[in-house]
């Protein structure tokens, strides 16, 4: 009997899978997308905050259907000390009135499902409830998958099943991930009425603010805390690399706990109610850590190839970026009849003429140089501001040079010549971000 064989198959429902599902789909493809989780984004979780102006380049004016949260018109940086922060804050009032400028909060569940539901329409056949367990490799070439119960074949196959990915490790012979090149990601999702979101945020009915966290609980750890809010709940997390998480021996739920208790975060939550706790893996390891992009018959996107901006803690807009440029390779690959990794190479030149590449090029030292420096960036240096902030603010009879002079000489003291190298550490990392 004759195999049935079709346009693409593609692992995973989310942002890489389904954008990819999407754009193949309008082409008049046949794909066939398999999802381990009961409907798309079931088994899916982030902070989180989608970007308008990338997921517009895909559903455009998505935000007037699909169940967005809030439009979030402020960006919050809070530097945390022991007890106290400094909160620095932007806010433009462009923004408040157009939407595309703007990132939105969503909640994944509801998310994923309508962005499944326009592939759908668009003649994507999406199958839950079904676990991808291998790849069908012949003479060195994926020409489908495999389920426990069924063998699908294809002339593409396009792995979207997330960080960790199983399927990569298969197709590349891709070692275990390694402590430093992941996060991990907590989060609870605590319910408030509508009106105390607007009050305590100062937003509207449905604009929103985000706060990025460094330090506090999170001391000189590598990671960041961040709050969101959606229409009628508040999300409050942080990620950290797996291996500061194990050298520091503290369970990522007791530095949770600890944010939620900062007396700058407390009064954000106060009065809200437990709605849901959740934890994932973020990939960290960045453009030197990403797998090979593709190969005979086969390409990989979004987390499952490492491609997350976690200093913007960028992450959908990459996968879905990512999947649109896998599809359109492999629409060129299908009109060709051409599946080798020769045609398929151009999706990796399609990445890197796109942000999602050069971004990740640009960003590729930062985190490394963050983790060999922490104790100075995220646990000296904010603890300096914030106590900067203590005398600046304080009104007592000391007079106010002395205590600038007390304070710069206390810095001196502590980190002496350090001062300079982190300086040229600092201007290096810029500079590289510019210039790499
Ligand atoms: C705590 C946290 C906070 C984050 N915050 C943000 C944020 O605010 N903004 C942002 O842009 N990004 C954020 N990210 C990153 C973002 O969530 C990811 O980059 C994005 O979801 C990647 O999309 P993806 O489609 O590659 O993978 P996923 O969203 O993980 O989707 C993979 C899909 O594949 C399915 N799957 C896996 N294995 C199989 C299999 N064997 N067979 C069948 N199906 C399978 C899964 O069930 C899942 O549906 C955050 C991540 C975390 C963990």
């Amino acid at each position: 009997m004759e195999r049935e064989v079709v346009d693409a198959v593609i692992v995973g429902a989310g942002p890489a899978g389904i954008t990819a599902a999407y754009t193949l789909a309008k082409e008049g493809k046949e794909v066939v997308v398999l999802e381990r989780g009961d409907f798309p984004g079931s088994k899916n979780m982030f902070g989180g905050a989608i970007y308008a102006q990338p997921v517009a380049e895909i559903f455009p004016e998505f935000w007037k259907s699909a169940p967005v949260e809030r439009s979030n018109i402020e960006h919050k940086y809070a530097l945390l000390g022991d007890n106290d922060g400094t909160v620095i804050s932007y806010r433009n009032g462009d923004h408040a009135k157009e939407a595309h400028y703007n990132s939105f909060t969503v909640i994944r569940a509801k998310w994923d499902r309508w962005c499944a539901e326009q592939a759908e329409a668009a003649g994507a056949f999406i199958v839950p409830e079904t676990l991808v367990e291998s790849l069908i490799i012949e003479d060195g070439k994926v020409v489908g998958v495999k389920t426990e119960q069924e063998e699908f074949y294809a002339k593409v196959t396009i792995i979207a099943d997330g960080v960790n990915s199983l399927l990569a490790k298969q197709a590349w012979d891709y070692p275990e991930i390694k402590p430093d090149h992941v996060a991990l990601g907590i989060k609870e999702v605590i319910a408030l009425p509508k009106e105390k979101i607007q009050d305590r945020f100062n937003v509207g009915e449905d604009t929103g603010v985000i706060y990025t966290i460094l330090g506090g609980p999170m001391q000189a750890m590598v990671g960041l805390g961040y709050v969101y809010t959606n229409l009628e709940s508040v999300v409050v997390g942080l990620g950290i690399t797996l291996e500061d998480l194990a050298k520091s021996k503290t369970k990522p739920y007791e530095l949770l706990n600890k944010l939620k208790k900062h007396p700058v975060i407390e009064p954000l939550l106060e009065g809200g109610e437990l709605l849901e706790y959740s934890a994932h893996l973020i990939p960290e390891g960045g453009y030197k850590a990403m797998p090979a992009l593709y190969k005979d018959g086969v390409m990989i996107a979004g987390d499952a190839a490492m491609l997350v901006n976690n200093v913007h803690s960028e992450g959908t807009n990459l996968a879905m970026m990512s999947g649109k440029l896998a599809a359109q390779t492999a629409i060129q690959a299908i009109n060709k009849e051409d599946y080798s990794a020769n045609m398929l190479s151009l999706y990796r030149k399609k990445l890197e003429q796109s942000f999602v590449l050069q971004d990740l090029k640009s960003y590729q030292d930062v985190i490394r140089t963050i983790e060999k420096n922490s104790k100075a960036f995220l646990g000296f240096y904010p603890k300096k501001i914030n106590e900067f902030m203590n005398q600046f603010t304080a009104v007592d009879s000391v007079p106010k040079k002395r205590k600038y002079i007390k304070f710069i000489g206390d810095v001196f003291k502590q980190r002496s010549l350090s001062l300079v190298t982190d300086g040229i550490k600092l201007a290096n990392l810029a500079g590289g971000i510019i210039l790499k």
